[in-house]
């Protein structure tokens, strides 16, 4: 069996935003499947079984090199490339799911549940990542504006935590947690996603549910 990369997603890394779910702000780990993702965005299937989808706005880290128990600066060092994505989020099946402990799965790795912008150099950014900018539009109406400073555990942390509870490969990719004003998505709507520090911007939007 080959080894392949992973699609990995943190929530409540941003206390502002674990508050507004009503949970503490303590890292949580879930695992997607590599469909989830769709590079460039564009216009995504309703999840099947929702009526409320939410978008996340989050920095998205790809993976240059992989392995276990990675100190800070091994974990710095491995995040490779960065951009913008949205975490979109099928609410209405997750709070059924937190309600009775049930995984996140459903809610979290539906088809194109994990649109996300184009890679850049993450060079730029290692010791800086703290001035990274994140934001979200719908039809043109700012709905979350955060920065990575607020995040925590930063990036480097965030790698470094996942390589003690999984082994990680090249070409992983990290969805970090969002900041506060998540909120509904209807069919149609136009979300942009973006940051101004990284010079990346994504559109998006879902389609109907199918009848
Ligand atoms: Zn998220």
């Amino acid at each position: 069996m080959n080894r392949h990369p992973a699609v990995y997603g943190l929530g409540r890394t941003y206390a502002a935003h674990a508050a507004e779910m009503g949970a503490a702000p303590e890292p949580v780990v879930f695992v997607m499947p590599w469909t989830a993702l769709v590079p460039g965005g564009g216009e995504i299937p309703w999840p099947a079984g929702s009526e409320l989808v939410h978008h996340e706005v989050e920095l998205v880290l790809h993976l240059g090199e992989g392995g276990r128990n990675l100190d800070r600066a091994a974990a710095e060092a491995a995040i490779a490339e960065v951009t913008v994505g949205v975490d979109l989020t099928a609410r209405d099946v997750q709070a059924r799911a937190r309600e009775k402990g049930h995984p996140w799965a459903r809610a979290k790795g539906f088809p194109g549940a994990c649109p996300l912008g184009p890679p850049v150099p993450a060079g730029p950014f290692r010791g800086r990542w703290g001035e990274i900018d994140l934001r979200l539009e719908i039809d043109g109406t700012v709905r979350q504006r955060g920065r990575v400073a607020e995040m925590r555990p930063d990036p480097p942390g965030i790698v470094a935590l996942l390589s003690r509870w999984f082994e990680l490969l090249p070409g992983d990719v990290v969805f970090t947690g969002t900041p506060a004003g998540v909120g509904p998505v209807r069919p149609g709507e136009r979300l942009v996603a973006s940051s101004r520090a990284l010079g990346v911007r994504l559109e998006c939007s879902l389609l109907p549910p199918a009848p």
